[in-house]
């Protein structure tokens, strides 16, 4: 159940110079909040601007009922948001979201992301490591050293770690994905969760197709309400005809799908 609220802010963590952690008192949304979802944030209290901005759920601390999410800053509104200080609180929508990573017991699965498309990841591993048996590989793929982020604690919810960077300046040089894939040749992961830039989703998507392995990637198209009500953010269904396409919208249905259901 979705919750309008208005959550203090606990604590600010600046993680890099556009990079930011949020730790915000959501009791209310972390109690039914799923790997996966997002919220909907007001980045100030006045009118403009009047969008929200959807932000993905990082942690979800239950015991203490605190929601943390990281975010980049982009343009006016990730800005505006970098601004907001602790003790004052931000309205916000949550938990949204339909789709959302499914938490069972796997073998082995291997999670990829890459840039700020890590984050709803660290909850899913989280939750793969406290409530299932799976054996969690991560892989992480940064452009360069100065981009890597959170190694520590995605580690700490890993049974293993692969960094990359494009340019070889930390961990091993180049992209995740052939990491992944250079893996698989030793052992098949019964599982793939994925999430970052769209020509990684791209190729993890169509990696998963020609091997046959589950796999389950978000979205993180743009959209504009987070609500089911702008349709900015359709994404095409994979088996709908090319004359009569039919679409998802990534806010409602997603942000997480099942890699062979989605043309992207
Ligand atoms: C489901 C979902 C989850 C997200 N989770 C996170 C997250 O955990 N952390 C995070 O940092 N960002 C996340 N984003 C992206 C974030 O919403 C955008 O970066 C933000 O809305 C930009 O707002 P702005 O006003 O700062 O920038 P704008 O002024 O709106 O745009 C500035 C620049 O950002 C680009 N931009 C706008 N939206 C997106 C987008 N969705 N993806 C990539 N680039 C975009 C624009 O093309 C433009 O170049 C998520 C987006 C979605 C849809």
């Amino acid at each position: 159940m979705k919750v309008n609220c208005k959550a203090e802010i606990v604590k600010i963590e600046k993680l890099k110079e556009d990079l930011y952690k949020f730790s915000i008192q959501a009791e209310e949304i972390v109690s039914c909040a799923k790997p996966g979802q997002f919220i909907d944030v007001r980045v100030v209290d006045g009118i403009e601007p009047l969008l929200r901005r959807p932000i993905s759920i990082y942690n979800l601390d239950k015991e203490n009922g605190i929601l943390e999410f990281i975010f980049q800053v982009k343009g006016k509104g990730t800005s505006l948001l970098a601004q907001r200080k602790v003790g004052e609180k931000l309205d916000i929508i949550g938990p949204l979201g339909y789709g959302t990573f499914s938490i069972k017991d796997y073998k082995n699965v291997a999670i990829i992301g890459g840039g700020i498309g890590m984050f709803p990841l660290y909850e899913l591993a989280k939750e793969l490591k406290e409530k299932t048996t799976s054996n969690v590989h991560i892989y992480m793929g940064f452009r360069n050293k100065d981009l890597v982020t959170l190694e520590e604690e995605f580690k700490n919810v890993s049974d293993e770690l692969t960094i990359t960077t494009d340019d070889g300046s930390y961990g091993i040089s180049g992209f995740a994905i052939n990491e992944l894939k250079k893996d698989c040749e030793k052992e098949v992961p019964d599982k793939i969760f994925a999430c970052g830039p769209l020509p990684m989703l791209k190729a993890v998507q169509a990696f998963a197709a020609q091997n046959n392995i589950p796999c389950e990637i978000s979205l993180e198209e743009k959209m504009a309400c987070g609500l089911g009500v702008c349709l900015g953010c359709a994404v095409k269904t994979a088996k709908s005809p090319s004359d009569a396409p039919e679409y998802w919208h990534v806010c409602k249905a997603g942000p997480v799908f099942n890699a062979t259901d989605v043309e992207i």
